[in-house]
This record gives structure tokens, sequence and C-alpha cells, in this order.
């Protein structure tokens, strides 16, 4: 039986991860949700499920959600703010996590749970961008097992040979195992055609507005700048333990293969499926069986091919900024996502133009002086300076 906390419930993930749960209540319990503000949904899932604890981000947003859940005579203990978030993830019993909340604002919690040995189900992938090794020595010094959430990771871990062995994810996949490269596929995004001058004039609404995926505003614009597919290499990077030379990312527009492993001898083994996350969810959830996912099946008479492109680095300069980030080490992945959560925060609040995004992210990487991240402490320190930078830089930039 899997007892489960989900750290952002009512986002676009959580909520894929409860349609997974309620369907199989002979498999998964649910002991804790957190949201940041959603009291109303919040309230819906805490009648339904009821949870021991549900976490918000505010007194204001707690007071409301006890108020709601008052007239329903639940058991739930409400709480909120920073350390709430922790004794979520961390309740003695809960044994598996979704780390599902968006942004730099996962990662203590889920690092957390990683320290206290639970089952981490990555979807943060900004927890993992930036704290890279520390996060990586938390699972292995706990035992703890990290499955991939994200659908690209999730198809590489189930394409690797050993993912029925109860190592998590951390795995170094060069040498013994013959792998030679990764193949992350991406869509494209909504932008995958706009000509660059266009690109200028994009809104947040048709930034949203993801061609294959249902997903929430942020990893939306992140897609659409391709910065998502620069955050998900160097996931894939501490994840699977290869060096960026051995992680090719792959336009195929249809979304149908979630991604490859290419090895030695020549064979590549691709995971395909709809695109749907509640597909790499119930993966994660039931690991390492498999259970209905609530997924129609892929029907192959039904596709139109399968097309494969280049990834087109003059209009979406984030990917490279991503590698470049990476290659730089020490905290710049933190201060590239940090830059990147600003910029799109912005964007989305029509203050700042699609095409700036890039430029305020390579800006806060030039003005960055980069040290080592040996910490959690100097990864935060790092994450909050660049946030400052990241206001500067785009002071000029402003609409
Ligand atoms: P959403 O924006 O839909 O949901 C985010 C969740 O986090 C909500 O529950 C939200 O609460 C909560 N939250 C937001 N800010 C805070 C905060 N400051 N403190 C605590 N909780 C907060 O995001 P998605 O579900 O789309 O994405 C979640 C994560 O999963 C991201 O890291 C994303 O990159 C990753 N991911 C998402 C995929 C998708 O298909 N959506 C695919 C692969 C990865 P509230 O509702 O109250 O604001």
């Amino acid at each position: 039986m899997r007892h489960i906390c989900v750290l952002g419930s009512t986002g676009s993930i959580g909520v894929n991860t409860l349609n997974v749960v309620r369907e199989h209540p002979d498999l998964f319990s649910i002991k804790a949700l957190t949201a940041h503000s959603n009291v109303e949904i919040l309230a819906q899932q805490c009648q339904e499920f009821q949870p021991e604890l549900a976490v918000v981000g505010t007194a204001t947003a707690a007071q409301a959600l006890e108020a709601q859940l008052a007239t329903l005579s639940l058991k739930t203990k409400v709480a909120y703010g920073a350390n709430a978030l922790i004794d979520a993830a961390t309740l003695s019993s809960v044994n598996t996590v979704m780390a599902a909340i968006v942004g730099a604002a996962g990662l203590v919690p889920t690092i957390e749970a990683a320290k206290a040995g639970k089952r981490i189900l990555l979807a943060n992938k900004e927890a993992l961008v930036m704290s890279g090794d520390i996060f990586m020595s938390a699972i292995k010094e706990s035992g703890a097992e990290l499955l991939p959430i994200d659908s690209e990771h999730n198809a590489i871990y189930q394409c690797l040979p050993d993912a029925n062995t109860s190592n998590g994810g951390s795995r170094g996949v060069y040498g013994d195992l013959g792998v030679s490269e990764i193949l992350l596929t991406a869509s494209g995004g909504p932008f995958r055609n706009t000509s660059f001058e266009d690109l200028q004039k994009v809104t947040p609404a048709q930034a949203c507005a993801h061609p294959n995926w249902v997903m929430g505003r942020k990893i939306s614009v992140d897609s659409a700048t391709m910065m998502n597919k620069g955050l998900e290499v160097i996931e894939a990077h501490y994840l699977f333990g290869l060096d960026s030379q051995f992680i090719q990312v792959l336009i195929h527009p249809q979304s149908v293969i979630h991604s490859m492993v290419r090895y030695v001898d020549g064979s590549v083994i691709a995971q395909l499926g709809q695109p749907d996350m509640k597909t790499p969810i119930a993966y994660g959830l039931a690991w390492p069986h498999r259970i209905d996912a609530g997924v129609e099946a892929l029907d192959f008479m039904r596709l139109k091919g399968l097309s494969f492109e280049e990834a087109d680095h003059h209009r979406f300069p984030c990917l490279a900024l991503a590698y470049k980030a990476m290659e730089m080490g020490g905290v710049m992945p933190t201060v590239l996502n940090a830059a990147n959560e600003i910029a799109v925060t912005a964007f989305l609040d029509e203050q700042l133009k699609f095409l700036d995004i890039s430029h305020v992210v390579e800006e806060t990487l030039t003005r960055f002086k980069t040290h080592p991240a040996n910490s959690l402490e100097t990864i935060l320190n790092a994450d909050h300076e660049a946030r400052i930078l990241a206001q500067e830089a785009m002071k000029g930039m402003m609409q």
C-alpha cells in the first residue's frame, strides 16, 4: 500500500495524481495534500480523500480552509507555511511523496522527503535542477527511491535495462549498461513554426496553448521558450549520470515517443504512449508493478506518422542557455532557474515580451559570480541573489 503526500495537489500534476489514486483505493491512500492559495479545490480534495494534514501558503488561506472543512466535520489538520510543507512531506504515515509544486518553492520539502527515505515521485524538475548532486546524495544516503514523473525521464527510465531494480533513479548509465546516448524528445511547443519576428508579439494565452499537453501556466511558457527542454537536459544529467554531450534533444511534434535510449550495439529503445501524464504518474505510484492509468490505448492505425527535426537554437535560445549553465556548473543551474522563474512571471503578467525571457536569463547568468553548490544553504542564497539580479536585468526591458 502506498501512503501518499501530494505536494501541489491542486495543480495539473496534483489533480492527475488524484485521478489515478481515485481508481485504485485498494493500493493507495492519501495522507497529506498541499496547495498554495487554491482553497476551494483543496477543500473538495480533503472532503474526498480525508487526509491527516492539509497545507496552504498563508494564514489567511489556512483560516479559509479551516472554515470550509469545519462545515464538513473532517478530522484533517490544517497548517500553513514552509515548515508545514516539510511536515507534510515527512509525515511518519507517508511512504510516497508526489513532488508536484511548481518551481523553486518545491525544493526544500522535496529534499527533506528524500532525506527521510520516502519514495519520491519527481515532477518538480526545478528542485533537481537547483540542487543536483545534493539531491542525488540525499537519495543515496537515505536509500530513498526516486522515480521520474516528467514524461521524458519516465520514458528513459523505462528504456534503461535496470528499471526493475530497487535502486530508484540514482544510476550512472555509462559503461556496463552499454548506453551511448539519451534522445530527449520535445514537441517544439506552440511556436515550433513561428517566425522570429512573430515571436516578439506572442501573448501569454498563446504561449499557454500547448498543442499536445495540458499543463500549468509556468511549464507551458517554459515549453514555448524551450526552457522546459533545457531544464530537462539538466534533470537527465543528474538523474541518469550522463554528461551533456550524451543527451540529445530531438523535436518530435506528435509527442508519441516520449524519449529514447541509444545503445552501443546499434539498438534504440523507445517508450511510446498517449501524451497523458496519468501514464508516468501511474508508473511511479505502482512501481515496480503496472496498473490501469485510465489512459486511452495508442492506436497505431490512426497515427499520421512520426517525424523528427533538429531544435532551432536561434529562435529558442533558452535551450542553449540551459546547456551553458550546466557546463558552467556550481550554482549556475540554480541561477538559470531563478532568472527564468522571474522572467516567466513577468511575461505572464504582461510586463515582459516573450523573447525578453531569454535576455533576462542570459543577462543574469553573465552578471552572477559563480561558485560551487556545496550546501542547500548556498543554493538557496544563490537562488535569492539571482532573483534580485534578474529583477535588475529586467528593468530596461519592462513593457
Ligand atoms: P501547476 O501550476 O498546475 O500547479 C502547481 C501546484 O503548486 C499547485 O498545487 C499550486 O497551488 C502549488 N504552488 C504554487 N506555488 C506554490 C508555492 N509558492 N508554495 C507551495 N505550493 C505552491 O503546475 P503543474 O502541475 O503543471 O507542474 C508542477 C510541476 O510538475 C512543475 O515543476 C512542472 O515543471 C512539473 N511537470 C508538469 C507537467 C504537466 O504536465 N503539468 C509535466 C512534467 C513536469 P495553488 O493551486 O494553490 O496555486
